[in-house]
């Protein structure tokens, strides 16, 4: 006797207060769940409401079986220099509802392709084509489960340079690095390479490093106005007199006249001032694109897959990747028959070859022999780099 069973249950109420509390707590926690604003409400009623549950042994609710969330388990590609055609794939871990898959990959710059599911758990998307040299964000949308990552594509190497035949091919470096050494061990390397180049440092860079100046023009080289502090002259705030103070206090070798715009930020009020200080807007042809810090084996790609006789092409004094692979693209340049040198006088056919620009890029190269107050046409801005 005094076991538990349905009929002494009755007489015996110390029998009943297990199940009696049992009920309670499971309808505090349904309570709980179906009103989570309720108990969330500040106050003395909210308080009594919850202060039996709290007291109680927590109990385990079943919940009705749910079909599992997928989660991504693994993607491709990673990494950097990946093939413009490489498919993307991703791996859940359970099967993805139809109704989410047509919204699940959103692509960062956005890419044609073909999306297909090999089975419930894994996709691929062949894309039509990368773009080359940028960095590609991927975002798989699974609610809070969402994951994002990115990948930087390759630049192709060209399989044929565009033959130089016997034009300039002008390498300029722009901007100043933090480290002087940097700048150092560039004119190190263009001595050893026997390159000619343009420089375009910022006015206050050069202020402090006259030596250095100086060792840049007497190696052979042009040190040529980039504004004093680097600033974009088209800004809203750029009165007539800050623009004109920026060229005015620009670096100079002495001779020079040329001005490179920073940011690419140009007008016709910007030519104007420049014009009227005696300099000439002078852009490029070709960004390597070193300024992004990608790999140097993309930089050494962009700017032999765009080489063409007469082309000016924009370094950065501070860019390792430019600096590693200088040897490397100064050899192939000259295999392809380019002189790399700014001086007209060293290249005997300047302006021959198909991609050669007329008049006014021959004149710019003997700065040296040119009469003062020659009017020139300004720099041909066509068919320049991005910003
Ligand atoms: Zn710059």
């Amino acid at each position: 006797m005094g076991a538990y069973s349905p009929c002494t249950a009755g007489r015996n109420p110390e029998y009943h207060a297990p199940v009696r509390r049992k009920l309670q707590v499971v309808f505090a926690a349904f309570a709980a769940a179906l009103l989570p604003h309720a108990s969330a409400r500040p106050g003395p009623a909210s308080a009594e409401r919850e202060a039996p549950a709290a007291t109680l042994p927590p109990v385990e609710l079943h919940a009705p079986p749910s079909v599992p969330r997928p989660r991504v388990l693994e993607v491709s590609p990673r990494g950097e220099r990946v093939p413009l055609d490489a498919p993307l794939t991703v791996r859940f871990d359970a099967p993805v509802p139809l109704a989410e898959r047509a919204s699940l990959l959103a692509l960062t710059p956005r890419t044609e392709g073909e999306l297909r599911f090999l089975d419930d758990q894994s996709l691929v998307l062949s894309p039509k084509r990368w773009r080359p040299g940028k960095a590609q964000r991927v975002r798989v949308n699974l609610g809070d489960d969402s994951i994002e990552w990115s990948f930087r594509t390759r630049v192709p190497m060209p399989s044929v340079i565009t033959p130089g035949e016997g034009a300039r091919l002008v390498l300029t470096f722009d901007d100043g690095p933090n480290d002087r050494r940097q700048a150092d061990r560039l004119l190190d390397r263009l001595k050893d390479l026997e390159v000619r180049a343009l420089f375009f440092p910022s006015g206050r860079w050069t202020a402090t490093r006259k030596d250095w100046v100086e060792r840049a023009r007497s190696e052979g080289h042009r040190v040529c106005n980039h504004t004093k502090n680097h600033v974009n002259l088209t800004a809203p705030w750029m009165t007539v007199e800050r623009i004109t103070e920026e060229i005015r206090d620009g670096a100079s070798d002495g001779e020079c006249k040329l001005f490179r715009p920073p940011l690419m930020g140009f007008d016709t009020r910007v030519e104007r001032i420049a014009n009227a200080l005696g300099y000439e807007l002078f852009l490029w042809d070709i960004d390597s694109r070193d300024w992004e810090g990608g790999p140097s084996e993309d930089v050494a790609a962009t700017v032999l897959g765009a080489a063409r006789p007469d082309a000016v092409v924009l370094f950065h004094i501070h860019a390792d990747s430019t600096f590693q692979i200088l040897p490397h693209v100064v050899e192939q340049l000259r295999k392809a028959g380019y002189v790399l040198s700014w001086d007209l006088r060293d290249a005997p056919n300047a302006h021959v070859g198909p991609g050669a620009r007329a008049g006014a890029r021959a004149e710019w190269g003997a700065l040296a022999d040119r009469p003062s107050d020659t009017e020139s046409e300004s720099a041909e801005a066509g068919g320049l780099g991005p910003p």
